[in-house]
């Protein structure tokens, strides 16, 4: 995915996702299988790996995105086999391949929602895979700074009367608040009672710390700048309208026995943090 001078600096970063997957799918004690992430990574996702890694002189830049794909892995699948929801929808998918990967209940409707140069280079690499999703897999080519993307999600076929599962994963570090906000609105006025929420958020620690300075700077530099984060990341979603369980990486049900290090508790400040937030609708 070459970045074009008018093509969203962010874009690229699906790819180090997927090449964090790629890498943990090679593990005997691997937290999922991800078959298709070396492909869709290609050589720009392992270099932004090993770049970001360097960065940050640690190998955080591939575990988080590990500990937090099957984090979100489990939570998705519990919402559709527990609570009978059948639409899933995954806001800035980027190379996510959960259509593919996981066991679906049939009939689920699964939503993938990002730019369209990031969907389009996705589909050409399942498509050389010959690879078949486990569910229905609609594909909605938005920019979700825009206002006008919820139509073209009605038009995949969503239906906003009926429960949902949303996951905006890996993207709200990159966006102002103004969008933010204006997404998780938005979020809200497409969800019915009962619908469920994942998210991930990072703290302003972050934007602060020595620690992640270097890393930030590297992000930056490629156009990628991390721009929000939130110390009270329940707050966050409850103004929206959803209870919010708020778990970081490292505690009981995201760690997997792979986190390396004991977790702070949030009362001390200056900490860089991430948050993974899940919540249901009110
Ligand atoms: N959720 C995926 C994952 O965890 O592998 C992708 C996360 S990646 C760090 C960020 C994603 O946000 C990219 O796929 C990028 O294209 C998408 N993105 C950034 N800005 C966007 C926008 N304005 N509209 C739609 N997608 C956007």
């Amino acid at each position: 995915m070459t970045v074009h001078p008018t093509s969203n600096p962010v874009a690229p970063t699906s790819r180090w996702m997927a090449a964090a997957r790629a890498r943990e799918s090679e593990r005997p004690d691997r937290l999922f299988d991800d078959p298709l992430a070396a492909a869709l990574a290609g050589p720009e996702g392992f270099a932004w790996l090993e770049r970001m890694e360097a960065a940050a002189q640690s190998s955080g830049p591939g575990l988080y995105p590990v500990i937090r794909t099957r984090f979100f892995d489990d939570f998705l699948l519990k919402a559709c086999k527990e609570s009978g929801i059948r639409q899933v929808v995954l806001a800035a998918a980027g190379l996510d391949t959960r259509a593919f990967r996981l066991e679906w209940p049939s009939n689920t409707q699964l939503y993938e929602l990002d730019l369209p140069e990031v969907l389009d280079a996705k589909d050409a690499v399942i498509e050389a895979a010959g690879a078949r999703a486990n569910c229905e897999r609609h594909t909605v080519r938005v920019d979700l700074k825009e206002t006008d993307w919820p139509k073209a999600l009605l038009t995949a076929g969503y239906r906003p009367e009926s429960e949902s599962v949303w996951l905006i994963e890996g993207l709200l570090f990159y966006l102002t608040w103004n969008d933010v906000h204006g997404l998780l609105e938005k979020v809200s006025t497409l969800t019915a009672v009962g619908s469920y929420l994942g998210l991930d958020v990072m703290n302003t620690g972050l934007f602060f710390s020595p620690v992640a300075w270097p890393m930030m700077a590297a992000l930056a530099r490629r156009g990628a700048t991390g721009r929000f984060g939130t110390n009270a990341p329940e707050k966050l979603t409850a103004i929206h309208g959803w209870e919010t369980n708020v778990t970081q990486p490292g505690e009981e049900g995201a760690n997997f026995g792979r986190w390396p290090r004991p977790m702070l508790p949030r009362k001390i400040p200056g900490v860089p943090r991430s948050f993974l937030v899940t919540a249901r609708r009110t």
